[in-house]
């Protein structure tokens, strides 16, 4: 018997425990303080209205013989699918088959699952810093060759810097890459792409027979009128992407799960196309979203859901001026939060990622997450959420500028 040895090459999942090890150890010393959390990549506003009566509806459907429903199609119900086309991709000037959309139970399982797709020898593109799931899963199906823990890389991937040089935005490759993981509104930097970077992304994969995964699970945080939302809003985009997109940060569906992902029919590489094929996958290996948790993400695309939604994403974006304009306004070099729930700041007077997590939980007992974690490029920067509470955000800024 022979495990996947990939695994073995991984290392521990290293920020996320080492934020909870160094923030209970404060709290253990220090009991009579109150930590407040602007670390988390996770919503805390409930679901909305709209949203829970449709579940409620759903869970009373499920009960009664004539409406009882068992396995649904893998793909998603066209009900779904069907306001997916109509409501987020029409208003784009974006014209999709219903059978390009497929449900899903998350972003986060399709970033990883579509690798199922590729063969071992493609060169893969991510973005420095970067969400560690493109990377992780590549490292698991062999694709990213070892791990060097002194400079924190793969030796098989191609780490394209996002830095304040760059406006956080990566610059084409110069030598060809195949697959090329591109996220916007960023995690964890909060950049956007313009139309004109995307469109040199999808004429270089064009050019170069390579795919761009995009993942726009933040699109709903975009504000300002001329950032794209999808991939697709470029011309020529069809033929060379794939897009990720979620509930969870849109709706408010982080514990209740279910995303999409869009693979056009005219996409085509090595002669086979990939909408058939990831078909093929997601009806061998994933059964369907819940009856009633698809019902639940209808809702969103009813007029009252999408107030509701939009309210509490207005929230999140007040949080997120909040935390941009406070640290901004105490001298510290911060970006993103306009479009995006996430504020990338740079550390002052040359600390280190780590140094300056440790300083804030110190002195002004807020947790955020050290930059290093997202990939070398992320050094000498901290990320800082806007998905806590209003009251405790708006705590937590004083608090840091005070230290300041
Ligand atoms: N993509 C990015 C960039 C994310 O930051 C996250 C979650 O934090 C996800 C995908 C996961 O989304 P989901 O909850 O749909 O799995």
């Amino acid at each position: 018997m022979q495990i996947n040895e990939n695994y073995q090459k991984l290392p521990g999942s290293y920020l996320f425990s080492e934020i909870a090890r160094r923030t209970a150890a404060y709290s253990a010393a220090n009991p009579d303080k109150t930590l407040i959390r602007l670390g988390i990549g996770d919503v805390t506003r409930p679901l909305p209205q709209a949203v829970l009566e449709a579940m409620h509806r759903a869970v009373d459907e499920m009960g009664a013989a004539e409406t009882f429903r068992g396995y649904g199609p893998e793909q998603g119900y066209d009900f779904l699918r069907r306001a997916i086309v109509e409501q987020d991709y029409l208003p784009l000037g974006v014209c999709l088959e219903e059978d390009e959309v497929f449900v899903s139970d998350g972003a986060k399982s399709d970033c990883g699952n579509i690798g199922d797709l590729f063969g071992p020898d493609n060169v893969v593109a991510v973005c420095d810093p970067v969400y560690p799931v493109y990377v992780d899963t590549n490292a698991m199906a062999g694709r990213a060759g070892d791990y060097c823990a002194r400079s924190g890389k793969w030796s098989k991937l191609r780490y394209m810097p996002c830095t304040a040089e760059n406006g956080f935005t990566p610059a084409l490759p110069e030598e060809k890459v195949d697959i090329i993981y591109l996220c916007f509104p960023n995690n964890p930097t909060g950049a956007v792409a313009t139309r004109e970077q995307l469109a040199a992304w999808v004429k270089y994969a064009n050019e170069q027979d390579a795919l761009i995964l995009y993942d726009s699970a933040y699109e709903a945080f975009i504000t300002q009128p001329d950032v794209p939302h999808s991939i697709y809003e470029i011309e020529g985009a069809k033929t060379c992407a794939i897009e990720f997109r979620s509930f969870s940060k849109t709706a408010g569906f982080t514990g209740t799960r279910c995303a999409y992902t869009v693979v056009p029919r005219q996409l085509q590489r090595g002669g086979a196309g990939l909408n058939g094929m990831w078909n093929r996958r997601q009806c061998t290996k994933f059964n369907g979203v819940p009856y009633v948790i698809q019902r639940a993400a209808e809702a969103v695309y009813t007029p009252e859901g999408r107030r509701q939604i939009q309210e509490n994403i207005s929230y999140y974006q007040r949080n997120a001026q909040l935390i941009y304009q406070g640290l901004k306004g105490a001298g510290l070099t911060v970006s993103g939060g306009i479009n995006s729930p996430y504020i990338w700041c740079k550390t002052p007077d040359g600390l280190g990622s780590w140094e300056f997590f440790d300083r804030l939980l110190e002195r002004a007992n807020v947790v955020t997450t050290p930059g290093a974690g997202f990939g070398p490029s992320g050094e000498g920067y901290i990320r800082l959420t806007a998905f806590g509470e209003y009251r405790a955000t708006q705590e937590a800024v004083e608090r840091v500028c005070a230290v300041l």
